[in-house]
């Protein structure tokens, strides 16, 4: 699998553009822009855009406008809007004053449209749309002129005006750019600037019964905001030359210009609008912020901080050819961020019981435990210890392989902060699992060390029986199965086992004190987990943002957490 070419953190091609372009004076200050359709939830792949678009603001002195690509009322809704707006502050990129949307421009844009008209480089089209699209050629093919390419300008202005004023159905009229009908760029046969639309948007209402067309409204729109650097993904390389058409065609009042990057595309993930719409509304996932979503608020959710996501994309870097990120390097920037941070905790996952015998009854004591091994700011806390514990049950194996070194009958193990412990008795319900161990401890060894200097090839971590509390953890896995999923057959692809529930774990009490606090914290020997909003008193809810398992430090020779 491909890996995004390595990039030195901080340069680029697109970063020495504007450089370039301030070192030569040709602007004064660089003005960038993120333009979402409010149709979606954002996704790691817009943190791509939206880190560079921001970054590049942030790095040259410059400014970036947050501005809402609102040109298609049917698809576009509020919850959206809000969502990106809380994304982006969320990331740690702030536009201040400079929120826009390309509706405040629906006005000018109009009367653009009719100087065009005027100028006889636009006119208006009756032909249905099945008519325009088999006349449109193909890439070997040059398309056709339409019979209502040379209609008369004041005609033209007199459609387009009763267009706008609502006289006609959807779809029955378009007005298109005269510019091409043999082009070898498709994007310049005649392309459409506006369609009719009697819908309702969240911005204009019903003011407006047509509509511009993405092409037509996003250049324009950059030149009224004075952007100097128009960065977008490669697909719209061949838009490029209408998209210079336009200010070149229009008395528009800046002359922005377009850079193309290579978009982000991740193993086991699809970053796509669309198919994750569908996931959200086939009820394949709990909703957009889903922890197996590769949505912004999905990862939020998950525990992932804002500073491992800006550092991965910084780490991937800026290039022109398209490439897939492995996950591994994605999971590999959030350990590295929550090692650094993460409270230290101990939570048994699937419990396993054991009865200390030689531990007085209604006994318990405390035992001081650390918060973060390189941190000692973090200062230490109370653990409670007593007769009966839980361990992970995959810490016991009643008939060990060889280097099998954990709990197994006859077999001695320190308990993290406490005892040296031997497993003495298994004890096995009907089908023979066991259900419980009894053990002994030495008294000798409190703290974790034995005086005599004996050691013990593992380290367990435990709980205390009563003083735990019953937790719910979430385990995630890639939503897909296949390393490179196809967004066509999505729905066959979906990995059965994403979401992985155990109801039936505890974990210390610590945890329960910081109230719904989104704190990250590693459970000990598991992983990084977080609180999920779904927590309530009595039964929390953790997510595993991610494992302890570094596939990726390995493959890399990067250093691990
Ligand atoms: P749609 O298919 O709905 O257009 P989109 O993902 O392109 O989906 P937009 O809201 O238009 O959605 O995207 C906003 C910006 O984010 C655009 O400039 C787009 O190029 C960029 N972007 C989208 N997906 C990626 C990606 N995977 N990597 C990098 N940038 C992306
Ligand atoms: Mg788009």
């Amino acid at each position: 699998m491909a890996v995004a070419e390595a990039t030195p953190p901080g340069r680029d091609f697109i970063r020495d553009i504007v450089q370039a372009d301030l070192d030569a004076k040709r602007h004064t200050t660089v003005v960038t822009r993120f333009p979402p359709e409010p149709n979606g939830y954002l996704h790691i792949g817009h943190a791509k855009s939206i880190c560079l678009n921001f970054g590049i603001a942030e790095e040259f002195g410059g400014r970036c406008h947050l501005r809402f690509d609102d040109t298609n009322p049917t698809k576009e809704e509020q919850e959206y809007i809000d969502a990106i707006e809380r994304d982006v502050r969320w990331l740690g990129f702030d536009w201040g004053k400079h929120l826009f949307h390309a509706s405040d421009y629906f006005e000018r844009l109009y009367q653009w449209a009719e100087d065009l008209i005027r100028a006889g480089k636009a006119y208006v089209d009756d032909q249905s749309q099945d008519a325009m699209r088999a006349s449109r050629g193909t890439l070997t093919e040059p398309g056709r002129n339409s019979p209502y390419r040379e209609r008369a300008v004041a005609e033209n202005l007199d459609l387009f005006r009763r267009m706008r004023a609502g006289e006609f159905p959807n779809g029955a009229r378009v007005l298109r750019a005269k510019i091409d009908m043999a082009s070898g760029n498709i994007n310049l046969r005649d392309p459409v600037l506006y369609r009719i639309l009697h819908a309702n948007h969240p911005r204009t209402g019903t003011q407006w019964s047509i509509y511009p067309s993405y092409d037509y409204a996003h250049g324009q729109s950059d030149a009224i905001e004075g952007i100097t650097h128009s960065i977008c993904t490669l697909e719209f390389e061949d838009h490029r030359p209408l998209y210079d058409w336009f200010l070149d065609n229009i008395a528009v009042p800046s002359r922005p210009h377009q850079y193309e990057f290579a978009r982000l595309n991740l193993t086991y993930t699809i970053l796509s609008k669309r198919v994750l719409t569908e996931l959200v509304r086939g009820g394949h996932v709990g909703g957009w912020d889903d922890p197996r979503m590769p949505t912004l608020a999905g990862l939020r959710r998950r525990g992932v901080p804002a500073e491992a996501l800006r550092d991965f994309i910084r780490r991937i870097g800026v290039a022109k050819a398209n490439s897939v990120v492995d996950m591994a390097m994605f999971d590999h920037a959030v350990r590295e961020v929550l090692n650094k941070s993460a409270r230290r905790r101990m939570a048994v996952l699937r419990p396993l019981k054991i009865v200390i015998e030689n531990y007085p009854e209604g006994q318990s004591e405390e035992l001081e435990a650390i918060n973060h091994p390189d941190d000692p700011s973090a200062g230490t806390r109370k653990i409670r210890f007593g007769r009966e514990l839980y361990v992970e049950r995959d810490d016991f194996m009643e008939n060990p392989p060889k280097k099998f070194y954990r709990l197994s009958p006859g077999k001695e193990v320190r308990l993290r902060y406490a005892y040296f412990v031997t497993c003495r008795e298994v004890i096995k319900d009907g089908a023979g699992e066991a259900v419980e161990l009894r053990c002994t401890y030495d008294p000798a060894t409190r703290g974790g060390n034995a005086p005599d200097g004996r050691k013990v090839q593992a380290t367990l971590h435990w709980v205390s029986a009563e003083h735990s509390v019953a937790s719910e953890v979430r385990l995630y896995n890639p939503l897909f199965m296949s390393p490179s999923p196809d967004a066509a057959n999505f729905a066959t692809d979906i990995n059965p086992n994403a979401l992985e529930v155990l109801a039936d774990a505890r974990v210390e009490p610590a945890l329960a004190q910081g109230g719904n606090s989104p704190e990250a914290v590693q459970f000990e020997r598991q992983g990084y987990f977080c609180l999920d909003p779904d927590s309530k008193p009595g039964k929390l809810v953790f997510n595993r943002t991610v494992g302890l398992r570094d596939t990726w430090a390995k493959v890399s020779g990067a250093k691990g957490a």
